[in-house]
């Protein structure tokens, strides 16, 4: 676990008056982190041990509804709480909130002080501890793309999200010029994070006007899923502080580019990495080639994982540089997989499906039991494909609809033996709860396309 201050020096700052706020935060099932915010005294002195919350946290949506269909949490059961554990392990600073530092916590089960077996957390710890057994650890980056926009959340909102203008004129992928123009924002974000010790590589333009992209440090893969959230928290407070919205939505406007988060993944032992063998084609291991299978053949199980909205489907659209088909390749974009680091140390197998609204410790947990599922059964992968797989009829599809990935999840064996049957059935009522919501809307489309002409 990496943190960069100690329980002992979260204390002393304390004492001292530096810090005076201390947030206990969980994930939730959307990826956001929610909690308390604790006057810092309270917390080194008592609330360090635990604190509690609404046990419907764990079983909301965006808007914090309560659905029915939850066989976990109900209003016949009365709503009642869970614990919030602190794992003391990841106590940082939030530099850009004053005298502030954060812990996250794990989701405890009131009465038997268990694991909730749908806290996200819990479900990576899981298959973190399965491929643990297996003798090996997981490696994970993680890349965030966004939107940045001239206006705050709170005049867009007013506005009914209708002036929607990027921050940039035009496409500034690798743009320094544009970029500069940035700097208010991204500095900020890119120096407080590092000081909050997360392992910052760069941020970029990307090729849209208005979209960014932070990278990341690979780290050990909770550590990864703890860096994504409070990097994309930080990057929406960051943006807020300076009077613009920043968005993960994956498809804001039907002619921009969505916005994606790519999964880096590769295996490791003893400080090794076990997806490398020089003898081989690409320095591509045996055990890559299974776990890669694995990932390919149980990705339409997944994709939920990867895509979890109504809107995360408007993505995966053609010539777009966002995948549509299960199959890999070896440095090309438009593969739903892709081999990067060919012939070296660093050889790893990029997830391109993910978009930029994913959860990562749910993606990560389900892409790690696919994998497990490929070096357990051996199963062998299916040569790469080359030119332009959009084209390629033979390459399978990934779900095209929330629709359809609600039913290849709720399907999923795999994925039932894998994480937990109580767990699919959970996540497959989310699913099913989120096009509920969306059928019963009326879309600005249907009224400017048929109030007149139909
Ligand atoms: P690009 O040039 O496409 O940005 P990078 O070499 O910067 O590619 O790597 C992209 C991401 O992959 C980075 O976030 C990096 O930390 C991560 N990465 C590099 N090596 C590994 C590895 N062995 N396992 C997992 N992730 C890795």
């Amino acid at each position: 676990m990496t943190a960069n201050m100690t329980f002992d020096a979260l204390k002393k700052a304390v004492k001292s008056g530096e810090i005076d706020t201390v947030l206990a935060c969980f994930v939730d099932m959307q990826g956001r982190l929610m909690g308390k915010r604790f006057h810092a005294v309270n917390f080194v002195e008592t609330s360090f041990k635990e604190t509690h919350c609404c046990n419907y946290l764990l079983a909301t949506d965006l808007e914090m509804a309560t659905p029915d269909g939850y066989a976990s949490t109900s209003w016949q059961t009365g709503y009642g709480d869970y614990i919030m554990a602190p794992d003391l392990g990841t106590i940082r600073p939030m530099p850009w909130l004053e005298s502030t530092a954060m812990v996250l916590c794990d989701i405890l089960d009131h009465h038997s002080h268990a694991p909730v077996p749908h806290d996200p957390r819990a479900m990576l710890k899981k298959q973190v501890k399965r491929l643990n057994s297996l003798g090996f650890g997981a490696m994970m980056a993680t890349e965030l793309e966004f939107f940045l926009f001239e206006k705050s959340f709170e005049e867009i909102r007013r506005g009914g999200f209708r002036d929607l203008t990027p921050i940039s004129g035009y496409n500034e992928d690798y743009h320094i010029l544009q970029t500069s123009k940035e700097e208010h924002v991204m500095r900020p974000i890119r120096n407080h994070l590092f000081a909050a010790g997360l392992p910052i590589e760069n941020t970029k333009g990307e090729a849209e006007a208005g979209q960014e992209e932070l990278n990341i440090r690979y780290a050990d893969a909770l550590d990864c899923a703890d860096h994504h959230t409070i990097a994309k928290h930080a990057v929406k407070e960051i943006a807020w502080q300076q009077g613009h919205a920043a968005s993960f939505l994956p498809k804001w406007h039907k002619d921009r580019v969505g916005s994606s988060s790519h999964v880096h993944q590769s295996l490791w032992k003893d400080g090794q990495p076990v997806f490398y063998d020089k003898e081989k084609d690409l320095g591509k291991s045996e055990i890559m080639s299974q776990y890669m299978a694995g990932l390919i053949a149980f990705a339409p199980d997944y994709t939920y994982f990867l895509a979890p909205y109504v809107n995360s489907y408007k993505r995966f659209a053609k010539g777009t540089f966002a995948p549509t088909k299960t199959v890999w390749s070896v440095d090309n974009r438009t593969a739903g997989f892709r081999l990067c680091g060919e012939g070296s140390k660093g050889v790893r197998v990029e997830c391109r499906i993910g978009g930029s609204d994913l959860n990562p410790y749910l993606a990560q947990a389900a892409m790690l039991a696919a994998g497990i599922k490929g070096i357990e059964d051996k199963m062998e992968l299916s040569p790469p494909t080359s030119g332009d797989v959009y084209e390629d009829a033979k390459a399978a599809d990934i779900p095209q609809t929330l629709r359809a990935a609600t039913e290849t999840l709720r399907n999923s064996n795999f994925l039932r033996d894998a994480m937990g049957d109580d767990v699919i059935t959970h996540y497959t009522r989310a699913a099913e709860w989120e096009q509920e919501e969306f059928d019963r809307t009326v879309t600005d489309w249907e009224i400017a396309r048929g109030f007149e002409r139909a």
